[in-house]
């Protein structure tokens, strides 16, 4: 589904990314692990091209989206992304904050699109919530209706980046409770996370991280069960 060859991202004269080359298969869970300031967030917003690669390129679907004149409002349609802070729109239903973009974007008739939002804040446990003002809601109610925005919009994949990070921790596991149901359901992801018991439990693939390179990667079962590198080691010896 995508496939990244030799991805660099410089910020001025600082390297951030530093030759990334992976591929995520449809259906695939990659867990990506790392140090802080390891470049993780910089590689997942290379590949919606919120941030543009410096170089390398990346293919999505069977298209080469570095290339100079593709459409970022397209790409974005098919991979949704949750950040750490939720990013609702204050003034609006939680219900309208789920409809508005496949209403405004993708031209959906509003009854549609509200049929679609109230399935999805089903799923994710919020149908009693729909009325309601973001406000009102808590951390981890609030990432949930964030996951249902992004739902709405029909993605083929979902990038998550630290969507735990910022709960209190009563509230993680609901988050990571409806991730796992979309895994389940056999949607592409690739995650950001300090949660290395999501890592470990829903990941086919946990990429490590470091100073802008996949010093890393394998099953969880060898990643966190015979490490390679020491570098990785180190890490683990931190977190786990
Ligand atoms: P991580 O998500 O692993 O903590 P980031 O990708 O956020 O790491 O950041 C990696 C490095 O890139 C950091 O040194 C950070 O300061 C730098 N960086 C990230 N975004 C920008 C930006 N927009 N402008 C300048 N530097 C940035
Ligand atoms: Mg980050």
């Amino acid at each position: 589904m995508i496939t990244v060859k030799d991805l660099y991202k410089s910020f001025g004269e600082n390297g951030v990314l530093k030759g990334i080359s992976e591929t995520v298969e449809k259906g695939e869970v990659v867990v990506v692990i790392g140090p802080s300031g390891s470049g993780k967030s910089t590689f997942l917003r290379c590949l919606n091209l919120l941030e543009r690669p410096t170089s390398g390129t990346i293919v999505f679907e069977g298209q080469e989206i570095t290339g100079k004149r593709f459409d970022e409002d397209k790409l974005r349609e098919k991979m949704g992304m949750v950040f750490q802070q939720f990013n609702l729109f204050p003034h609006k239903t939680v219900l309208q904050n789920v409809t508005m973009a496949p209403i405004k974007v993708k031209g959906q008739k509003p009854e549609a699109a509200r049929k679609r939002g109230l399935e999805l804040l089903e799923m994710v446990g919020l149908s009693d919530k729909a009325d309601s003002y973001p406000n009102s809601l808590s951390g981890g109610q609030k990432q949930r209706v964030a996951i249902a925005r992004a739902l709405a919009m029909d993605p083929d994949v979902m990038l998550f980046d630290e969507p735990t990070s910022a709960l209190d921790p009563e509230m993680v596991g609901e988050v990571l409770a409806v991730m796992k149901q979309l895994a389940q359901e056999g949607m592409t992801m690739v995650v950001v996370t300090h949660e290395m018991g999501f890592a470990r439990e829903m990941g086919d693939r946990i990429l490590f991280m470091d100073d802008g390179v996949i010093v890393e990667q394998g099953s969880p079962e060898e990643l966190f069960g015979n490490p390679q590198n020491p570098r990785t080691v180190d890490f683990l010896s931190k977190v786990l």
